[in-house]
């Protein structure tokens, strides 16, 4: 499943076909539209200088925070404060909606921009801790990929970002593997 928080860490991103390719989408503005597209959020494109080193060194941290949860750590006092510091950068107005009987209270940024968008990151970061299972979150197992992701199955055992792509390809790389074994046994023999 994609959540905020994770789509903001792949950001990152490692040709998980192994050939050693990486790529830093964070500061291409056409990852920054799609991002603030598929998550209706408003911040300008491209993405300021000073902006792009804060969003990076959020990501390190978080980046370094989701991995340590996903190998069965717990939070720490310094993660919290990680979270609430993002937290902090927002500004929020309260606002009813609505007629009696069908009033929505919305919380509505008072300024649009990366401040807004980083706090809406530790938002969705904390609602996975919140409503979620931290024991969901996982790093893909091919180790060339690393993807980020929140395992949504029922029984919890999705090791793969892509059953299809990564997933296939370490059955191929173990096959390959048992072959050589057997190949390298049967010359000894
Ligand atoms: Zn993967």
């Amino acid at each position: 499943m994609e959540t905020l928080w994770s789509d903001f860490l792949n950001s990152e991103w490692h040709d998980w076909r192994g050939n050693g390719r990486s790529e830093d989408r964070l500061e291409k503005p056409a990852w920054q539209e799609r991002f603030l597209s598929d998550w209706h959020l408003v911040a300008s494109v491209p993405m300021p200088a000073e902006e792009a080193s804060a969003m990076r060194h959020f990501r390190e941290r978080l980046h370094l925070l989701a991995v340590r949860l996903a190998d069965g750590d717990g939070m720490e006092d310094g993660d919290w404060q990680l979270l609430n510091e993002h937290l902090a950068l927002d500004v929020v107005n309260r606002r009813l909606i609505g007629e009696p009987g069908a009033v929505r209270l919305v919380y509505v940024p008072v300024m649009e921009d990366w401040r807004h968008v980083r706090a809406e990151i530790a938002v969705s970061f904390g609602q996975t801790l919140l409503e979620g299972e931290k024991a969901r979150i996982r790093v893909c197992d091919n180790p060339d990929c690393r993807w980020i992701f929140y395992d949504d199955t029922r029984n919890r055992t999705k090791k793969y970002c892509d059953e299809k792509m990564c997933g296939n390809l370490m059955k191929v790389r173990r096959f390959r593997a048992r072959k050589k074994a057997g190949e390298e046994q049967g010359e000894e023999s």
